[in-house]
């Protein structure tokens, strides 16, 4: 089950903590990733920690000849792409009186205008194989709001109803669209937080912890299976009971 042997994966973001964990879990099933960050030297100790498998490209999604060059450079080296991992985000918190229009650009261009762009790419190749999945990295910030992160929201938020879109426009080609929305994980963005931010973060989860990378992974291995081919347009919730839908 969830085998993915021979599938190409595009994971980005994969120098973060999800991203690793889904490049290496989906490896583990059998595929091959490229995994695509803004740091060489991370991406090649990436790479040489998970093997042959996984060849690292390096590409800012806040540039968009860039993110318009990722495409053809992964296609080009494995030949297609079967499972795109729209992973990478970043956030520019700030109470949305105070949000600077900077903030808030860069927030959409990276976690949003980015995604939509090399989903179009990817999509051109998995229409024509007639297959694909593709999983969007949204948050429950994206689906329940939160105070100081109006402009990551929108852009989170912003993932589920393009990803909703696009699963009606290609179900009958035999692609899925789906996404998931992580409360709080264990990864260098929740490491940020304070000792009392991570306290008061804690006793919002009924599961009384945070979730893990693996937790994720898990999650976006089985999104991406042959088993999952019926399922689209759907979010998947993880986030320990702390919101629920
Ligand atoms: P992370 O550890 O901070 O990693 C973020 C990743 O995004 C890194 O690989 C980073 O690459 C990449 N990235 C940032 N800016 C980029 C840019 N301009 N161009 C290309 N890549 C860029 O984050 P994470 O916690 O693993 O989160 C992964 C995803 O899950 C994000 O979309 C995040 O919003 C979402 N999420 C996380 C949590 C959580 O609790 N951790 C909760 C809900 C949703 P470089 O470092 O190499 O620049």
């Amino acid at each position: 089950m969830f085998d993915l042997t021979d599938k190409i994966a595009l994971v980005t973001g994969a120098t973060g903590g999800i991203g690793a964990a889904c490049a290496r879990a989906i490896v583990a099933q059998g595929g091959k990733v490229a995994v695509t960050g803004t740091r060489q030297a991370v991406l090649d100790e990436l790479c040489a920690s998970i093997g042959p498998s996984a060849k690292g490209f390096v590409c800012d999604l806040g540039d968009r000849a860039a993110v318009d060059a990722l495409t053809p450079a992964v296609e080009a080296e494995f030949g297609r792409i079967d499972i795109l991992v729209n992973n990478a985000g970043i956030t520019r918190d700030n109470l949305f009186i105070r949000m600077s229009d900077d903030d808030w650009d860069k927030v959409i261009e990276v976690n949003l205008t980015a995604v939509f762009r090399l989903t179009r790419a990817v999509l051109r190749g998995m229409i024509k194989r007639r297959s694909g999945r593709i999983v969007m990295m949204s948050s429950v910030v994206g689906v329940a709001g939160n105070a100081g992160q109006g402009n990551y929201a929108a852009a989170k938020a912003g993932l589920l109803g393009m990803g909703k879109s696009i699963a009606k426009e290609v179900a009958r080609r035999g692609i899925t669209v789906n996404a998931i929305a992580p409360g709080y994980i264990q990864t260098p963005m929740v490491e940020a937080l304070t000792d009392a931010q991570r306290a008061a973060a804690v006793a919002e989860v009924p599961a009384d912890r945070f979730g893990t990378p693996e937790e994720i992974a898990a999650a976006v291995v089985f999104l991406a299976s042959p088993e999952a081919g019926y399922l689209t347009g759907h979010t998947l919730h993880i986030n320990g009971g702390m919101h629920i839908e």
